[in-house]
């Protein structure tokens, strides 16, 4: 059980930032991928984002180890299960782990082998721990113009589409912001609306408040990050309206300098305004980080209360992409938390 003893909530992980160190030095061995490493300290800076690193791209930088020994349903499914163990010594009541399934296709892996494998790891950690919820988020990369994968990219919607029930739970798309304008990427969320596939959205992290009016424009309920929608007063009153949730993750917008530091984020401000801020960790360990971590960043370093993440946790579990049921029900886990606080 983590620090904060309360029924916490990730809504953004990435599965491939959030390896157990010691498994993807093991795999790199096992697998004979060439590292400049002799051993797992030597090998951590390589999958881990400096204290001073320069951009978002240099984070991304630090997927591509990662990504290389995630190229076989083993290791896929191995890393899922670990992930689930993870969450469940840290006392994570429910989380949403996202992948990217045409990324896991280097070595001959289909994207539905991917997902399937992803799914066979989820379904270990679930009988492991049977205390935990776990819904898989399918990717679809912005990696340059947005017509170099959009095949892959609509084969993912579709993908969602196929396995949603049966642990996968929505679509989102990730990767490198600002290459080609988010609005180029329409096809994709027209697809999904056309399916009724729910989704979320990277925007407004790297880039600019337009970025979140394009997620916006798309239809999304979710934005990943978004935190640069401060910088546009309508567009907040618009996504207060449209009672919008952000997906947060204070340590990756200081380390990946997209804020200049955890006192000049905007998520307090964001909060105050009425706005559906929650706190997540993104990627755990190329951050080396879990929610407890950010939870004291929240209150030490942003202005935030005890009070304020409780009900951060609330717009969390009513932005889960869970049936009601569910949802009701882990909000009234952390209601009888505040109760008896
Ligand atoms: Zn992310």
């Amino acid at each position: 059980m983590g620090k904060f003893d309360l029924p916490k909530i990730d809504l953004h992980l990435h599965l491939d930032g959030s390896i157990l160190p010691e498994t993807a030095w093991e795999l790199v061995q096992k697998q004979g991928i060439a590292v400049p490493a002799e051993d797992l300290k030597s090998f951590l800076p390589l999958i881990m984002v400096p204290k001073d690193c320069r951009d978002v791209n240099e984070c991304l930088e630090r997927f591509e180890i990662p990504v290389q020994i995630l190229q076989d349903q083993d290791a896929l499914k191995r890393v899922t299960e670990e992930l689930i163990g993870w969450l469940a010594k840290e006392g994570v009541a429910y989380a949403e782990i996202r992948f990217a399934p045409q990324l896991h296709t280097r070595k001959g892996l289909t994207q539905k082998d991917a997902i399937d494998a992803v799914l066979a790891g989820r379904e270990a950690g679930l009988q492991a721990h049977r205390e935990i919820g776990i819904g898989i988020i399918l990717c679809a990369m912005s990696i340059g113009g947005e017509t170099v994968n959009m095949e892959e990219n609509l084969e993912t919607v579709r993908l969602t589409k196929e396995y949603l029930g049966k642990g996968v739970v929505a679509l989102d798309l990730a990767g490198a912001e600002g290459i080609v304008p988010l609005s180029n990427f329409v096809p994709i969320f027209d697809l999904a609306r056309e399916e009724k596939v729910p989704f979320t959205c990277h925007a407004g992290d790297s880039q600019g408040p337009e970025t979140v009016a394009d997620a916006l424009n798309f239809g999304a309920k979710r934005v990943g990050h978004g935190h640069h929608i401060y910088e546009d007063a309508a567009l907040c009153e618009r996504a207060k309206r449209e009672g919008t949730t952000f997906e947060i993750c204070p340590t990756s917008n200081v380390c990946c300098q997209s804020t200049s530091g955890y006192g000049a984020h905007y998520a307090k401000k964001m909060f105050d305004l009425g706005l559906r801020v929650t706190i997540n960790t993104d990627n755990m360990t190329l951050f080396d980080l879990n929610l407890d971590k950010e939870y004291e960043h929240c209150i030490h370093d942003m202005g935030f209360s005890e009070e304020d993440i409780l009900q951060m946790l609330l717009y969390s579990a009513e932005a889960t992409f869970q049936n009601q049921a569910e949802k009701a029900a882990l909000m009234e886990r952390i209601l009888a938390y505040k109760r008896e606080a």
